[in-house]
């Protein structure tokens, strides 16, 4: 049995919770496949005491999924990677129905995710903490890393199979237990999907559980992660709008939060660039999924010789991309994932023609399927090109540069601080500039989007905090502090 609906047939999805679904009662609420409406799942409508019975089941598994020796947790991590793997073709289906991504995305998801499955399996066997040397004669100190508790995470509806393996692995990988509240319009994808598959590894009951809410009460079940001492961190992947209304709330309740919000990723591609490589590594980095993941391209500066070039070979390639229904493995472009967002895109294509840009391709839509833009000569305060808010669709802004650096300087002149590509023949100039971005990633001749399981992603500024990878051990224990004394101690009275 699996909530991965057949053709023809939608789901009825409830909560996994202690290890069980919930018996469907009460309320709830219709997934719907973005490229046509068609009812994709009937979910359940969580309620603040749905949520708070996860968290109660959260905090008994705490204590015994702490203390599980290292290799048992492997185990259960390599045979979740393996059903991963197994189940390649029906992730595949479900990201294209639910979430209108293409074959192309959803195994570049599923790669990365069972990686990180195997990579997280062997964190357990991580030092577990440090000697130190103390002044006090006879005294040893020793730090080590603790788990937090439960963990509660929002995992988003874009990039949802590997963003909500991210938010279930590093917590759990590190000693937690975890809490997952799924964005409303892709439950399946980003988490009940992995607590079927959690379940069939033998992951134990309580350490995974996941709460589907309806749109709009997001605020009331989400209360509880803020409300409950056992919630010791809150991960969110989301915007940094609701970011920030969730870390004024975890600022009254004093919670550690770990964020991974939005980008607004550059770029540079300079005179010595190889030309070819730079139109691949954009067209992939700027349109993968719609241009509808955090770290998608949304600007490019190029060298001024290069710049017409570039634009025409770009162009080119990007006209080839197929477009329409991403359960066709062909199609690299589906629908974007609402009406909202089509109405975004197509206001500030508009706006940056009326200031003057230039179309040099796309700028129209069929349904939600928008078809992959690129504008150049567009003024600086054009909406879609200041760099204060990024537009979550298929545009491109393209503009020349004279002097790399001033470039660079533009490039940063945005809140976001994500990631970042230079494209040079000279890796030591590469080099150069990388080391002055501010940015949490900087790809040298690789696209803004150059994932690796193993990899540490995570922003900076208005992108964020906290680190994927092992590097998540920051975010996801506590250093504890012990101390041994041996012979008499020396106190002043
Ligand atoms: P998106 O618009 O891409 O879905 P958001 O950042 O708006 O991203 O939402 C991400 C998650 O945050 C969703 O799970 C949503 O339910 C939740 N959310 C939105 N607003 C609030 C809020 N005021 N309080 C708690 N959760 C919220």
């Amino acid at each position: 049995m699996t909530i991965i609906p057949d053709a023809g047939r939608h789901s009825v999805t409830t909560h996994f919770i202690d290890g069980a679904w919930t018996t469907a009662s009460g309320p709830t609420f219709d997934v719907r496949n973005p490229l046509d409406d068609s009812l994709v799942a009937e979910s359940a409508a969580g309620s603040a005491s749905d949520m708070q019975t996860a968290v109660d089941a959260a905090a008994r598994a705490f204590p015994a999924w702490a203390g599980m020796a290292p290799g048992e947790r492997q185990r259960l991590f390599l045979a979740a990677a393996d059903i991963v793997d197994r189940r390649h073709d029906e992730l595949v289906r479900l990201m294209a129905i639910e979430g209108g991504a293409s074959r192309a995305f959803s195994s570049f998801q599923i790669r990365l995710s069972s990686a990180m499955l195997r990579q997280a399996a062997g964190w357990g066997y991580l030092p577990a903490g440090d000697v130190l040397r103390s002044d006090v004669p006879g005294r040893t100190a020793f730090v080590t890393r603790k788990p937090l508790g439960v963990v509660a995470g929002f995992t988003p509806w874009n990039g949802a199979f590997y963003l909500a393996w991210r938010t279930f692995l590093l917590p759990l990988a590190f000693g937690n237990t975890t809490v997952i509240k799924p964005s409303e319009l892709a439950p399946m994808s980003a988490g009940l999907i992995h607590a079927e598959i959690l379940a069939e590894a033998g992951f134990p009951p309580g350490s995974f559980n996941v709460v589907t809410n309806a749109p709009g009460d997001a605020a009331s079940v989400a209360e509880v992660f803020f409300e409950s001492p056992d919630v010791r961190c809150i991960n969110f992947t989301g915007s940094d709008k609701t970011a920030r209304i969730l870390g004024e709330r975890a600022g009254r309740a004093l919670k550690r939060m770990v964020l991974e919000l939005g980008g607004f990723n550059p770029v540079l591609i300079l005179d010595d660039a190889d030309l070819e490589e730079s139109v691949k590594a954009v067209t992939f980095g700027a349109f993968l999924h719609q241009g509808q993941v955090c770290m998608n391209a949304r600007k490019v500066y190029v060298d001024r010789s290069l710049h017409d070039e570039f634009v025409e070979r770009l162009v080119a390639r990007v006209e080839s991309l197929a477009l329409g229904d991403p359960v066709d493995p062909a199609v690299i472009i589906g629908p974007l994932i609402t009406d909202a967002a089509v109405e975004q895109i197509q206001a500030r294509v508009q706006d940056a023609l009326d200031r003057g840009a230039t179309l040099a391709t796309g700028g129209r839509h069929e349904g939600r399927v928008y078809a992959p833009t690129i504008l150049t000569h567009v003024p600086k305060d054009a909406i879609c090109s200041t760099g204060a808010d990024e537009t979550f669709g298929p545009l491109l802004v393209i503009e020349a540069f004279d002097d790399a650096d001033t470039a660079m300087r533009d490039a940063q002149a945005t809140p976001y601080g994500l990631s970042a590509s230079i494209m040079t023949a000279d890796r030591g100039r590469g080099l150069d500039l990388a080391a002055r971005f501010d940015a949490g990633i900087v790809h040298i001749n690789a696209p803004t989007m150059a994932s690796e399981a193993a990899l540490p992603v995570g922003g900076v500024k208005d992108s964020g905090w906290g680190r994927s990878g092992h590097y998540a051990v920051e975010d996801f224990t506590e250093v504890r502090l012990t101390t041994m004394s041996s012979g008499p101690g020396r106190y002043p009275f």
